[in-house]
């Protein structure tokens, strides 16, 4: 009878295996059809000066307006298309509309922003990428300079010495590099030995209980000092409460987003954005000096 019912748990286990992978090719197919059809979609998160409380920048973030099932977030997708490969075509699409849309901005409205665009590892595994960015920034006329690619340590995670050389290409570019999600995988200070990084941006896991919980604030005073002193620039990611303002400013962070100044928007809405950036949320967080 417990055999009976440990055979009876496989088949439901079978079951729902069979049901994952049908689901997983049914988005492949999808998306595949989804990226010719230009259902891809970038939304645009201010990135704000902590200090001064101004928008520098933006992070592009992708979404998929699905024909049926409506605008789906990366976790809905970017997994399959990191499995599957088509996280390339996916990535060349987004890095190419937010260059574009740089150099558009730059052009319309004179905004002087930074583009940090989010970068896979499937990416970043192909030697041709940097080639590819350099076309991508010479075909939209977009400033190097103006463009942040943004690595996961996962993302680095299996990097070899071609890796490092693909970084390095990157950088000779002119474009600068964000180590994304800081202080989540496993060894993030080896990446920064090994890798030729610009930017650490501190993960909003440790950002949410860091005017509550000292163990928090301590890890983050920690990165944040160590980014300084290795001459990183420093964000500060899911800030949502004047309180966390207030202690990512009293620990020097630099750079800061989250939904405390504006959730990701479309890229219109950006150019009203530069002055006007929820002063009282901006204000509330900075009025309180240390
Ligand atoms: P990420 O790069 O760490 O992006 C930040 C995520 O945090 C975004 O989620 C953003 O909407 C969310 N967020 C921002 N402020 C707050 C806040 O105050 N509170 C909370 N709770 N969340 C906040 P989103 O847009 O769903 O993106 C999720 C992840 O998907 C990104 O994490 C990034 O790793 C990945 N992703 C997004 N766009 C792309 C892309 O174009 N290519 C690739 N490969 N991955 C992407
Ligand atoms: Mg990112
Ligand atoms: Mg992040
Ligand atoms: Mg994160």
């Amino acid at each position: 009878e417990a055999k009976d019912r440990g055979r009876a748990r496989y088949v439901v286990f079978d079951g729902a295996l069979r049901g994952a992978l049908e689901l997983r090719q049914q988005v492949e197919a999808d998306l595949r059809r989804g990226i010719d059809r230009g259902e891809l979609r970038l939304l645009y998160q201010p990135v704000v000066d902590v200090q001064s409380g101004e928008m520098t920048g933006v992070e592009a973030l992708v979404r998929w307006q699905h024909p049926t099932r409506g605008l789906l977030a990366p976790d809905e997708f970017i997994p399959v298309a990191e499995d599957t490969g088509l996280v390339v075509p996916v990535g060349s699409w987004v890095l190419h509309e937010a260059c574009r849309q740089l150099q558009d901005w730059q052009r319309k409205s004179d905004l002087a922003l930074t583009v940090a665009v989010n970068v896979s590892a499937r990416q970043l595994s192909d030697s041709r990428f940097p080639e590819a960015v350099g076309d991508i920034l010479q075909a939209t006329g977009a400033d190097p300079a103006a463009l942040c690619l943004e690595l996961t340590e996962t993302a680095l995670l299996d990097a070899t010495d071609a890796t490092t050389a693909t970084l390095q290409a990157l950088r000779r570019l002119g474009v600068r590099l964000a180590l994304d999600d800081f202080g989540t995988g496993f060894s993030s200070l080896t990446f920064l030995k090994r890798f030729p990084i610009d930017v650490v941006k501190v993960d909003r896991s440790f950002v949410r209980d860091i005017a509550v919980d000292p163990d928090d604030a301590a890890i983050v005073a920690a990165v944040i000092n160590l980014g300084r002193s290795l001459n990183l620039e420093t964000v500060a990611e899911g800030v949502e409460t004047p309180e966390q303002l207030r202690c990512i400013r009293r620990l020097g962070c630099h750079l800061a987003q989250g939904y405390l100044f504006s959730p990701p928007r479309p890229p219109e809405d950006i150019p009203a954005l530069l002055n006007a950036l929820e002063p009282a949320g901006i204000r509330d967080g900075m009025d309180t000096a240390a």
